[in-house]
């Protein structure tokens, strides 16, 4: 058996609180909802239990409140066999939540309140140095400080370790952080606001791409929901992946699974469009399936989707 991939995330967990209703509330009223469940997310989390699942060993640098929903998040980790060492406790905030309505006719409403989640600092990252310098890869994103995720990256660029910055939500990005990465993931959304180029198909999408690759970035894989996604890297041509055709029932966390799974498969030294293409057939399964992370694949479903 070779040596799993060694991934680290530093990101957020948050606890996703979803209830549902027949139609959304007016103001001060008060309803009676069908349902209610509660389920682990935050990008960083959702990332991390995939690459998990795909068979990674994998880290997770996080920040939880001392309260019900942080005890969750890290039995969940705990379940999928994710090294919690690096996750902080905060005496103060409550732990990330995201308070969810979804009516009937499948509206939603969400306030999400960071809480931990956004009070991990660049001091806690430093802490994890020993575990970034012994992982293949490392994955950050901006739900934590710009500062926290420049941080993990410099961290990673020192030690030689591949970098994947999935750069949502999009904010304005310094130089900086364009040449920390080895590979910028954003989705559509995220590219269009970092390139300023409208994205409507794959020769768009490329456009987007090499304003990002000028950057700094030495490769840019574009995520563009249904339609699959755009591979460029620096000094060659841009390749395009369709996505895998499914049913889709619910496309909560599509970008994180195909953000575990591209990490995943980095780590494991698999070249970069095969990565993509193995991190399209996973984000298509998670879609198959209602919620976050219990939609993610197992390896072998992956596997069987592949050509
Ligand atoms: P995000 O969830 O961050 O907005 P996208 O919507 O771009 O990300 O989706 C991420 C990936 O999930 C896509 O690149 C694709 O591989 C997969 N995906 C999303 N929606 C579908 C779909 N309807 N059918 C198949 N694959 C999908």
């Amino acid at each position: 058996m070779p040596q799993p991939p060694r991934i680290l995330v530093v990101g957020t967990s948050n606890t996703d609180l979803v209830t549902r209703i027949p139609r959304m509330p007016r103001m001060g009223e008060t309803l009676i909802g069908h349902r209610f469940h509660m389920g682990c997310g935050g990008k960083g989390a959702n990332q991390a239990v995939m690459a998990a699942r795909l068979g990674a060993q994998v880290t997770m640098v996080t920040k939880l409140g001392r309260d019900t929903f942080g005890q969750m998040t890290i039995d969940n980790y705990r379940k999928h066999g994710v090294d919690t060492r690096y996750v902080f406790w905060d005496d103060e905030a409550s732990s990330g939540v995201a308070t969810i309505f979804v009516d009937d006719e499948g509206h939603n409403l969400i306030a999400i309140v960071p809480g931990a989640s956004y009070r991990l600092t660049p001091a806690e990252v430093r802490q994890a140095e020993p575990a970034i310098a012994g992982s293949d890869v490392v994955v950050g994103g901006f739900e934590v400080p710009v500062e926290v995720t420049a941080e993990a990256l410099r961290l990673a660029r020192k030690h030689g370790r591949t970098t994947i910055l999935n750069p949502a939500p999009a904010l304005p990005m310094p130089d900086e952080l364009f040449e920390l990465s080895d590979v910028l993931s954003p989705n559509e959304g995220e590219a269009e606001t970092l390139s300023g180029v409208a994205i409507h198909d794959p020769e768009s999408a490329r456009d987007a791409a090499c304003r990002l690759l000028e950057r700094g970035a030495r490769a840019v894989v574009i995520t563009m929901g249904e339609r699959g996604a755009l591979l460029c890297e620096a000094g060659g041509a841009a390749q395009f992946f369709p996505a895998f055709q499914v049913k889709a029932v619910d496309t909560t966390g599509a970008g994180d699974a195909f953000i575990g799974a591209l990490a995943a498969r980095i780590g494991m030294g698999e070249p970069l469009a095969r990565a993509v293409v193995f991190a399209n057939a996973a984000a298509a399964l998670s879609v198959t399936r209602m919620g976050t992370q219990v939609s993610f694949p197992a390896l072998q479903e992956v596997e069987d989707l592949l050509p």
